[in-house]
């Protein structure tokens, strides 16, 4: 049997920040490490399942903003476990590099002016770099499924594709209101920040048509094919954008 179960861990609660317990066959991966502070939420939700940090086989960060990567150091400490990452957000999670941020709305320009997305965490070098358009398969690590990249919100976000056709997408895109999660669930709506709009709806396209079915969001979801379909035509609606 290859089916992998999908745990969603709250990093804030009604679904604001999620994190992912990918339980395979043969391992435990975990999908996100939520802000600075995370490993409690995140021990609680292995408690659940029996495990402990210790069963967690590999750990794979989105992409570099504070709310998905935060953690990451101090996780690997307790599980012993690699991290997984894309070159293109490396000088980001080494904290050599400052983020830029391309509000995608008059809530997030707001919402960047809290400081939230620019607090600092412990800065890392992910033990396995993906590059370029290069996959990695999480078989040896005990879920049927591959790392895939996917650039638009930042140029090193990754997603995660299992065999069953479910995906775990990050930030590619949210749904609910505000950050996401609130509300509105099966809404989806562009995160506070997303560097390329046009290129984020060419990679969820990407993911429709290898036949996904469910997409697991770092804020809000999960959405289902139609919503996917519905948030691409409204990304390719709108004009290009100049960088911030
Ligand atoms: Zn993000
Ligand atoms: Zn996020």
């Amino acid at each position: 049997m290859n089916q992998v179960k999908i745990i969603r861990i709250p990093i804030l609660p009604m679904s604001m920040v999620n994190a992912y317990l990918l339980l395979g066959p043969d391992g435990c991966v975990l999908v996100d490490a939520g802000i600075p502070g995370s490993e409690k939420k995140i021990g609680k939700a292995l408690a659940k399942e029996k495990l402990t940090f210790r069963d967690i086989k590999l750990i794979i960060i989105t992409h570099a903003h504070v709310d998905h990567a935060g953690s990451a150091a101090r996780l690997r400490e307790l599980t012993g476990a690699p991290i997984l990452a894309h070159e293109g957000d490396a000088k980001h999670y080494s904290r050599e590099e400052e983020m830029t941020f391309c509000p995608t709305s008059p809530f997030a320009r707001m919402f960047f002016k809290t400081g939230f997305i620019l607090q600092p965490y412990e800065g890392f070098t992910p033990d396995l770099l993906v590059t370029g358009e290069q996959g990695m398969n999480l078989q040896p690590f005990g879920v049927p499924g591959t790392v895939i990249h996917t650039p638009g919100h930042t140029l090193g976000s990754i997603s995660v594709e299992l065999e069953s056709k479910e995906a775990m997408v990050g930030d590619l895109l949210a749904s609910g209101i505000l950050l996401g999660g609130i509300m509105r669930r099966n809404h989806p709506i562009r995160p506070p920040f997303e560097d390329d709009p046009h290129r984020v709806a060419e990679e969820l396209l990407r993911l429709i048509s290898s036949g996904h079915q469910t997409f697991y969001l770092g804020h809000g979801g999960p959405l289902g094919v139609n919503e996917v379909r519905r948030h691409i035509d409204y990304l390719r609606s709108l004009p290009n954008l100049p960088k911030a």
